[in-house]
């Protein structure tokens, strides 16, 4: 996973800000699952600190056979991991062992190097959904220490007709986890049912993601499988719920705001590993592909991820 570093999007430095733009999702396999992937696209690769989102199902796993996504390192970010239905078993190299359930998030933080595994637990079956984001480290932290976090419970607020769930920073009134990046990023789950108008800080940048439903957004029917970008300079963006015909219409839409400053640094992205030079991509392959204590092991019976080398051109700049 590595794209160009060019930057063809409209929608930020030279476009009149604000504007709202579709950049679509693509499928990926993660494990059993396919998963949408709006975030990085080629088009936009972040928004604020944000480098990925994975949309996963929604889809039937078994007692057996769900998420299951064996061991695998990541460096320089934090993991957010939100369901909307289902449960995944979360395991990492600190000997972190965690259920998370809707309304539940668990925050890995990389530093620089942690291991995890994303498992079915043995006793669930039925739908699952939900979305994993990855949010940058700043170089300030991100060769720190590994940490995980579940948070039980998250502060919620109705704007209008939506109730906004903080996930990290804060949104509304409300704080979520916090980070390194401070008030600097905004995780947010809006469940919307009818009008409501969400504040936001004119100094970030935001990105719709539609998990559920679907939102207008200033004339845009806003629906799953693209990230809606919404640029900068707005103090706040009013949704209302689309009626969509036949597909569950008393249900409210599931959205996730993804918003902060945008981020300082230029990404390198391979794999799990978020990066800024090949060669400490390279290295970070070597280390765990040699089992480097670096990354540590987690106590999983699913099988072990091996770390793809990046190609020769890449690393050498020599086609
Ligand atoms: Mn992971």
């Amino acid at each position: 996973m590595s794209f160009p570093q060019s930057d063809p999007e409209t929608c930020d430095d030279s476009a009149e800000p604000p504007c709202v733009e579709r950049f679509a999702a693509k499928e990926a396999t993660v494990g059993e699952l396919t998963v949408r992937r709006s975030l990085p696209t080629r088009a936009r690769r972040m928004v604020g600190p944000w480098c990925f989102a994975d949309h996963m199902g929604p889809a039937t796993v078994t007692t057996a056979q769900g998420i299951d996504v064996g061991p695998h390192p990541h460096m320089g970010l934090h993991t957010v991991t939100w369901l909307l239905d289902g449960e995944v078993l979360h395991r990492d190299s600190l000997g972190s062992e965690q259920m998370i359930r809707p309304g539940q998030l668990n925050l890995m933080t990389a530093g620089a190097g942690v291991a995890h595994s994303e498992e079915s637990t043995g006793t669930y079956a039925g739908v699952l959904e939900g979305i994993q984001l990855w949010l940058a480290q700043p170089d300030s932290v991100r060769f720190g220490d590994a940490a995980f976090r579940h948070h039980e419970t998250l502060p919620a607020v109705d704007v209008g007709q939506a109730t906004v769930t903080a996930l990290v920073g804060s949104v509304a009134g409300v704080e979520g986890a916090r980070t390194e990046h401070g008030d600097g990023v905004v995780g947010a789950d809006l469940a919307v049912r009818g009008p409501a108008e969400i504040p936001l800080a004119p100094a970030h940048e935001y990105g719709l993601v539609v998990l559920r439903g679907g939102v207008r957004v200033e004339g845009a029917d806003a629906t799953p499988g693209a990230l809606w970008y919404l640029g900068q300079g707005r103090d706040s963006i009013s949704l209302d719920r689309l009626r969509i015909d036949g597909a569950g219409s008393s249900e409210p839409a599931r959205v996730m705001l993804l918003g902060g400053t945008p981020f300082e640094a230029q990404l390198l992205m391979w794999w799990n590993f978020v990066g800024r030079t090949w060669d400490e991509i390279t290295q970070a392959v070597h280390q765990w592909n040699t089992h480097h204590e670096r990354f540590g092991e987690v106590a999983s019976t699913l099988a072990r991820y091996t770390a793809p080398e990046p190609p020769v051109s890449r690393t050498t700049g020599r086609p």
